[in-house]
């Protein structure tokens, strides 16, 4: 636990002012500090944006880094990489997962990510990934709050995954996951939900499921996921991840369904990077976004977030855990380039999944953890249109990641100019 100040902090409102860090706790923020006794690191932040860190809420932590083992998913769709993911795992030791996961982590600290729910695969009754994700969160709890998710990739019925699911919850896994779209039938779908929310209740858990990740309009399952919320008194503790074949939903059927979604306070959790990427295989032209309907969610007071969902694995060969990427990815695909939506966006990699994993203070005002990431932009729009350097990234008030500030040096009818790409330079007018 350490104390920092940071001077001239850009604020995502708009404005600067100076954050103070005591014991690792926001003990001040204002518009200048003074008469503080400094015997304690300083940082200037010269007005570029300082946000609160990242959090990445839906990612898959025991996969990733596997990209082309053992072999490349040559279809694309989420079902070839079920599939491979299912050969890669007899081939699974626990220090490998744990080597790869601790890797992927320093590659989260350098983005600025410092929180993040992972889905662990459950179906194997070893719970060889449930151990070795439990040792990574050990870890690496001085740097990144991890909640983990108790996933039966293979289907909780169709692989008849109860048993091992909830030994992994006796281990110490966080979340109970699910994956009622991969049951045989909507009806296994639908008793899969009911199962699963009502452990959940009885050991007082959140409930986090991939829901729906699928372009079929009829895949329903969100409806029972809000429904079983309801009824068992769950309200603002579930999340359906994905919900992607909302995209695809019949617009009067949905105008039904956002309101039961908001009878049960579900959140949203879209996965731009791999929806975009992995829904719409099975078509020509045109082709279908397969993102959830974002803008319509928000509009119906539904908290949303963005997760990063893979790095490197069977279902995506690309990504460095950056979530100002995801952020982007997530505006241009439903085309949210309103400010106002923008800010959105940013929200959606940032206070939104927080609440969503009910962090505890998380922000930037007194009493918060002195946790922050200063950004090498002068606001919201920049950063999502730069993905800029993480200056510096600061855990209970001490840095743990820093990056040189990017300059470029051109050289133009012999006369030398720099730039650094960020709004600054530009005249409105
Ligand atoms: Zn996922």
């Amino acid at each position: 636990m350490s104390d920092l100040l940071v001077k001239n902090a850009g604020l995502v409102g708009g404005g600067t002012s100076d954050i103070l860090i005591k014991n690792g706790v926001i003990a001040d923020v204002g518009p200048k500090i003074d008469g503080v006794a400094i015997d304690f690191p300083v940082i200037d932040a010269k007005g570029y944006l300082v946000t609160a860190p990242f959090v990445d809420s839906h990612f898959h932590l025991d996969a990733t880094l596997s990209y082309g083992l053992p072999r490349v998913n040559q279809s694309g769709t989420l079902l070839e990489g079920i599939k491979l993911w299912g050969e890669l795992k007899p081939h699974l030791t626990l220090d490998a997962l744990v080597e790869r996961a601790l890797t992927l982590c320093r590659w989260s600290i350098a983005r600025g990510t410092l929180a993040i729910r992972s889905h662990v695969d459950i179906s194997h009754p070893s719970l060889l990934a449930a151990e070795a994700m439990l040792d990574v969160k050990r870890q690496m709890a001085p740097y990144i709050d991890f909640q983990l998710v108790a996933f039966p990739q293979d289907g909780l019925l169709r692989a008849d995954s109860m048993d091992n699911l909830m030994r992994a919850l006796d281990l110490g896994v966080d979340v109970v996951g699910g994956i009622p779209h991969f049951e045989r039938t909507m009806e296994d779908g639908a008793r899969s939900v009911a199962m699963l929310c009502e452990v959940a209740a009885d050991r007082g858990l959140l409930v986090d499921m991939h829901c729906d990740e699928s372009d079929d309009p009829m895949s329903r399952n969100v409806e029972s996921l809000a429904k079983e919320t309801t009824r068992l008194g769950m309200q603002g503790r579930v999340a359906g991840s994905h919900l992607t074949s909302m995209h695809s939903m019949d617009n009067y059927y949905v105008s039904k369904l956002l309101p039961l979604m908001r009878e049960a306070e579900l959140s949203v959790i879209a996965n731009p990077l791999i929806n975009i990427t992995l829904q719409g295989r099975h078509e020509t032209y045109p082709k279908r976004r397969g993102m959830t309907r974002v803008p319509e969610q928000i509009a119906a007071g539904l908290t949303v977030a963005f997760g990063h969902d893979c790095v490197m694995d069977p279902w995506y060969p690309l990504g460095s855990h950056d979530m100002l990427e995801v952020a982007s990815m997530g505006l241009h695909v439903a085309q949210m380039t309103g400010i106002e939506q923008m800010h959105h966006c940013f929200d959606a990699v940032t206070y939104n999944p927080a609440k969503i994993l009910h962090l505890p203070d998380y922000g930037l005002h007194k009493g918060c953890n002195g946790d922050l990431v200063i950004l090498q932009a002068n606001d919201v729009v920049d950063a999502l249109r730069l993905k800029p350097a993480r200056l510096a990234v600061v855990r209970r008030g001490k840095v743990i990641s820093t990056t040189p500030a990017v300059k470029y040096d051109l050289t133009l009818d012999g006369q030398q100019v720099q730039t650094d790409l960020t709004s600054t330079d530009l005249v409105w007018r």
